[in-house]
């Protein structure tokens, strides 16, 4: 993408034009969240203003439309994906809910005392903790693959790990903290040699990769909207048809029953078995505008841009004496996270944000990797289509200054 057309979407998003601290904001935390252009805000307010009311139960006119609208976004939503099915898409209220959906009910349905769970050293927090409680629940084992010092995993030892014990495998596509893009294809065909099936976290890769989860024959594929430029509190689960039809519901309530006497409850068919009570229709009706918004720019466009952005900024960002570079693997995302000689991360993200630079401090949710890592945790900036690398150079003259500063 050249300049003007980056000029004409930056546009678009009013917050990137906010002063901080008297400065101009640079956001490089767009792993943490991503802002959101015009018409996301301007579909929640409109939904509001014109079609607000509560959906499926309804017979009346704003009903019907509000219904239309949600179960068109799950349609989006399933066509982003190239899911098989638009029953195949649960709306979670993010990546978090949609792993604790999977561990909840697959683990009642599918897993006891003795077996095994696979997730990766470089998992974020939601991707390891429901996993953990389902171990703890059910007397179970958690399995850890390790990686390599670029922060690869180590599929030889994946492979090892699998046995007749593993109920299932649960990988981060993209590492929020290293940037690692995992081969996730080949993980779940690993996996599949032996029937096990796997959930992808792709919290970190719907904004930046086409996603096709027939093509990666992924069981379980869950994501957040407010990642991709969409609002919070809306994200989806993609699951397989046969394994969605498999596992219990998640939580009780309305919307997910056929039918209810004090005896005994039967439920809906799918996906509306796994959405109890009133759903964010107005989120999901936004998410599908964002995810629009997205495939009209391209994420071909996207991730070859982002790319540039990535290897510009790892190149300018090596000037710097001390400069560490924390995940270096080949395939990588647009996520840097770094430190600087013995400077306290939290110290050089505080400075930077006096000087207008959002960047994010600390674990990154993902406190095992870190603590493998051995370092007291990281800088990070991840960027986004909107990143500029005229904000790259404003950044690394204060960084050069930070580090100055507390050197
Ligand atoms: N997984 C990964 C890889 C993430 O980066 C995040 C958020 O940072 C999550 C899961 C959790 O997403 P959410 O908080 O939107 O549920």
């Amino acid at each position: 993408m050249n300049t003007d057309q980056i000029k004409k979407i930056r546009a678009d998003f009013p917050i990137l034009t906010e002063k901080v601290y008297n400065k101009d904001l640079i956001y490089f935390d767009n792993a943490a969240t991503t802002q959101k252009p015009r018409c996301v805000v301007e579909k929640i307010e409109q939904s509001y203003y014109h079609s607000n009311a509560n959906i499926h139960r309804g017979t009346h006119y704003l009903s019907i439309i509000a219904t239309e609208a949600h179960e068109a976004a799950r349609s989006a939503v399933a066509a982003f994906l190239n899911a098989g099915k638009r029953e195949e898409i649960v709306f979670t209220r993010g990546t978090t809910e949609a792993i604790n959906l999977v561990a909840t009910s697959f683990g009642e349905a599918f897993c006891q005392a003795g077996d095994e769970i696979i997730i990766s050293v470089l998992e974020h927090h939601s991707n390891i903790v429901p996993w953990q409680m389902l171990c703890e629940r059910k007397k179970m084992k958690l399995r850890i693959i390790p990686m390599n010092d670029k922060g690869e995993l180590n599929l030889s030892v994946y492979a090892a790990l699998l046995n007749e014990k593993t109920r299932l495998v649960s990988v981060a596509h993209v590492s929020n903290v290293l940037g690692t893009v995992n081969p996730v294809a080949e993980m779940i065909q690993i996996a599949h040699e032996r029937n096990i099936p796997v959930l992808i976290d792709g919290a970190q890769a719907v904004p930046h990769i086409l996603v096709d989860v027939q093509a990666l024959d992924a069981d379980f594929y869950v994501f957040s909207g407010h990642k991709i430029y969409g609002p919070t509190g809306i994200g989806a689960l993609y699951g397989k048809e046969k394994w969605l039809n498999a596992i219990p519901p998640y939580q009780g309530g309305g919307e997910m029953i056929q039918s209810v006497t004090f005896e005994k409850t039967t439920y809906n068919e799918l996906p509306f078995k796994f959405e109890a009570g009133t759903p964010d229709y107005i989120g999901s009706t936004a998410l599908a505008e964002a995810l629009h918004y997205v495939q009209e720019i391209g994420i071909k466009n996207i991730a070859d841009y982002e790319h540039e952005l990535l290897l510009y900024a790892t190149q300018r960002m090596n000037e710097i004496e001390g400069m560490r570079i924390i995940g270096t693997a080949d395939h990588k995302s647009s996520v840097i996270s770094f430190l600087v000689g013995r400077i306290h991360p939290y110290d050089l993200g505080m400075l930077l944000d006096k000087l207008g630079i959002a960047t994010r401090t600390g674990f990154h949710c993902a406190q095992p990797l870190i603590d493998e890592l051995g370092i007291p945790g990281t800088v990070r900036i991840s960027f986004a289509f909107y990143n500029t690398k005229d904000e790259i150079d404003t950044f690394i003259n204060a960084l050069k200054r930070v580090v100055t500063m507390l050197s």
